[in-house]
């Protein structure tokens, strides 16, 4: 199991860290009982859009990234990234076919 980006193992509180990957898309980092959440949002290629990638459940196995009609995804150190919310129409398509249940669009 590859080790994942999660070093923060407080349990009881939300830590947030904001940064910007580039103009007009904000990441969040959220980090709650051990979960840790990337929580991407912008403007996608329709309307507003955020995408959240659970990275303690995310196995690295690439399928949102391959399937994604878009290319909003890579993977980054066995996890899956987002790196271009703009061109996302919210079609759903990597929550469906996510088998860890690992991403999520809305
Ligand atoms: S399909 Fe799910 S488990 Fe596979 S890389 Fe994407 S987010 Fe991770
Ligand atoms: S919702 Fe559709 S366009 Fe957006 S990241 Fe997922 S597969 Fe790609």
């Amino acid at each position: 199991m590859p080790e994942k980006d999660n070093k923060n193992s407080n349990n009881s509180t939300a830590t947030l860290t904001n940064y910007n990957v580039c103009e007009g898309i904000e990441t969040e980092i959220k980090t709650k009982n051990n979960i840790t959440i990337k929580e991407v949002s912008g403007k996608g290629k329709k309307e507003d859009v955020k995408i959240d990638i659970i990275v303690n459940y995310c196995k690295g196995c690439e399928i949102c990234v391959a399937f994604c009609p878009e290319a909003v995804l890579v993977m980054n150190k066995e996890v899956a990234e987002v790196i271009d919310i703009s061109k996302c129409t919210k079609c759903n398509i990597c929550e469906y076919l996510c088998p860890d249940f690992s991403i999520s669009v809305e």
